[in-house]
């Protein structure tokens, strides 16, 4: 068993390596590459999460692209509907450009839900969304990823730019919350 690594008052075992993540990160790189040749996508990352992951994934494109990072903010609406969320830094025109949307993780689904009909409003040519990692157990909204890193349990991971209560996201390999490991 290799050591846990304590985060606060949380332990976490080792769950995917840099060299497993990197790998992968390459594969989705050449595959999205492939795709998008000749259309200049506009990559718009989603902070804070997802920025290591961006980098890797943007270093490894070998097409001509165009990336943008927003930071996604719920405020409560006065309406029945609850959290209402806004883009901050949405700032690059949008509208006729091929966009990938790019997600450390989809959970429930929430996040992109609300987020990508405010998306569409501004008309883009394409919306994608590329996420490193996924938890089909835990979705509860209409939400797909077209490209998908790793599909993973329904368990809390930090590591790799994602954090347990802003610490964490300095961790190179992805790591799993040890009392989450043996349910
Ligand atoms: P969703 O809206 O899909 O439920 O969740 C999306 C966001 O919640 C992700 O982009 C991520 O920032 C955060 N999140 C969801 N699951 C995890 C997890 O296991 N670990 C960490 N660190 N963040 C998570
Ligand atoms: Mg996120």
């Amino acid at each position: 068993m290799p050591e846990p690594i304590q985060i606060q008052d949380q332990l976490f075992t080792p769950f995917i390596s840099s060299l497993q993540i990197a790998e992968r990160v390459k594969e989705l790189a050449i595959t999205i590459s492939q795709d998008y040749a000749g259309k200049k996508p506009l990559f718009i990352a989603i902070l804070n999460g997802a920025f290591i992951f961006a980098a890797d994934l943007f270093r490894n494109l070998s097409i001509e692209a165009e990336i943008s990072f927003i930071k996604l903010a719920s405020y409560q609406g006065t309406v029945s509907s609850g959290s209402v969320v806004t883009a901050i830094g949405l700032e690059d025109a949008v509208s006729g450009r091929h966009i990938i949307l790019i997600e450390d993780i989809i959970d429930t689904g929430k996040t992109l839900h609300e987020f990508l009909p405010l998306l569409q409003r501004q008309q883009p040519d394409s919306i994608k969304i590329v996420t490193l990692l996924h938890k089909p157990a835990a979705l509860q909204h209409p939400v797909q990823a077209d490209y998908s890193g790793f599909e993973i349990p329904n368990k809390f991971v930090v590591g790799y730019g994602m954090d347990y209560n802003g610490l964490g996201r300095n961790h190179p390999e992805i790591l799993q919350l040890q009392s989450d490991t043996h349910l």
